[in-house]
């Protein structure tokens, strides 16, 4: 059984490790053996701290993936590192909070480049390496959005429906190749992403209210799932959006 789960030997690339989700999400792939490439806009100097512990390699990578000339690079620099690319983490995002009649166009564009188009075009340039070995885990992070509508978030939510759709259509051409990709669909975690909302105690309760699990999501809660779509544990599984949400979706 622990073999379905160990990741002893595989090379992953995670974006937006520095902090949150990202730096949860490394912590359980180098728990389960794997060497991580880190990579985000901010220094990640602690997550690689807590990789070493685990006696891991880590290397880092500093880069606005919101720029396509910053993509090939990741790649490129996780071959260097570890010889090859198994496991992709497409987490790095932004969300911008504002009413749809007052959106400005700045706020869409900036959030689809990294949320959506980042997601599609990094996935590219890692599966051209994975198909090498026809092998390959790529995992985006959805949101409760690419289900719901959300609220003053609508370029948040258009690209999250985006990454469930991208996941899905990847995973059918890429099957065949040995590659699989999912998606994880994280409930309302506490994150600098939500700090907004729970600072604002009307939306900071309503949201309690609603999650059966009674609490916000942590990090730490995505490091098990993250691990089960990285291992052999879930070579049949692919173009699954996972939710992971204390059940505010069964409500
Ligand atoms: P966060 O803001 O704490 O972390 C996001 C990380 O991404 C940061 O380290 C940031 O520097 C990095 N990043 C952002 N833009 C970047 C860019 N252009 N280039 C490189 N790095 C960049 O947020 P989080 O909550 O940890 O979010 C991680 C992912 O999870 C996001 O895709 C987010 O949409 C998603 N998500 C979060 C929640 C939640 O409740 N927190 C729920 C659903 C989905």
């Amino acid at each position: 059984m622990k073999k379905l789960f160990d990741l002893t030997g595989k090379s992953a690339i995670i974006t937006g490790a520095s902090t949150g989700l990202g730096k949860g999400m490394t912590l359980g792939l180098a728990a389960a053996g794997a060497d991580v490439l880190l990579v985000d806009r901010t220094q990640c100097e602690e997550t690689a701290k807590e990789v070493a512990a685990y006696g891991r390699r880590v290397a880092m990578l500093k880069a606005d993936l919101s720029r396509m000339d910053s993509i090939e690079p990741v790649v490129q620099k996780a071959i260097a590192e570890f010889g090859k690319v198994d496991i992709l983490v497409n987490n790095a995002g932004i969300i911008r909070r504002t009413p749809a009649l007052e959106f400005s166009e700045k706020d869409w564009d900036e959030v689809m480049a990294i949320n959506a188009k980042t997601v599609f075009f990094l996935s590219q340039a890692a599966a051209r390496d994975m198909v090498k070995r026809k092998y390959g885990k790529i995992i985006n992070v959805a949101s409760l959005l690419s289900f719901q509508g959300g609220i003053i978030v609508p370029s948040y939510s258009a690209s999250k429906g985006a990454v469930a759709q991208v996941t899905k259509a990847l995973a059918n051409e890429w099957a065949q190749l040995g590659i699989t990709v999912n998606a994880i669909a994280p409930g309302y975690m506490a994150t600098n992403n939500t700090k907004a909302l729970r600072e604002d105690p009307v939306r900071s309760k309503a949201i309690l209210d609603r999650i059966p699990a009674g609490r916000w999501g942590l990090p730490d809660d995505l490091q098990g799932v993250v691990v089960f779509l990285a291992s052999p544990a879930s070579d049949y599984v692919n173009g699954h959006v996972l939710v992971v949400d204390g059940g505010w979706l069964a409500r």
